[in-house]
């Protein structure tokens, strides 16, 4: 372990970290292109989930945030991890350009006036599934159908992505 290692910081959470975790991961990936298709394979699937739940996502944030008293994003700590990492560069998103903090006393650098300015796909995927108190009794008033199908889409998007997880440690390690 560095002796600078500190496990109460995020990870890779300053400029030089995040530009050396991501070129690593940028070049496992091309080093073992040809093995790793599950892995991208994976990580595709994981994003058309994603992408499938988005919109329910958005009238969920409609409904309540514009108006919200406490904004969780003020006081979140949250940031990406590895297999956050991993599922950027496998489904081969744009990179966020830093971390979301370098330290927990900060808020995330990406919340600006109007809520979060990353879009969706490239948010931890902490920031997807969280549901507050009042989305949660929101989405509770709605059709058990399309409740049903959230939850059984966010349980698949977690098994994804260990899968996925998984598969790029097996390729790497062999
Ligand atoms: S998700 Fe909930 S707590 Fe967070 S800003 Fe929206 S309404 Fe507020
Ligand atoms: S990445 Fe976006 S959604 Fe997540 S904590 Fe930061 S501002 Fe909020």
């Amino acid at each position: 372990m560095p002796a600078d290692f500190d496990p109460t910081a995020p990870p890779w959470g300053s400029p030089a970290a995040w530009c050396e975790a991501n070129q690593t991961v940028d070049h496992l990936i091309r080093l073992h292109r040809q093995e790793l298709d599950r892995a991208v394979a994976l990580a595709l699937e994981v994003q058309m989930k994603l992408e499938s739940i988005f919109s329910l996502i958005d009238e969920l944030c409609m409904l309540t945030c514009p108006r919200c008293p406490d904004p969780c994003c003020l006081t979140a700590k949250v940031w990406i991890n590895f297999q956050d990492l991993l599922f950027l560069h496998l489904s081969a998103q744009k990179i966020p350009p830093a971390q979301m903090m370098s330290d927990l006393k900060e808020t995330c650098r990406y919340l600006g006036a109007k809520g979060c300015t990353l879009p969706r796909i490239v948010r931890p995927w902490i920031c997807t599934w969280y549901c507050c108190p009042s989305q949660t009794a929101n989405l509770n008033k709605m059709p058990p159908a399309i409740r049903e199908n959230f939850t059984h889409t966010i349980q698949a998007i977690k098994n994804g992505r260990k899968e996925m997880e998984a598969e790029f440690i097996r390729v790497i390690s062999g």
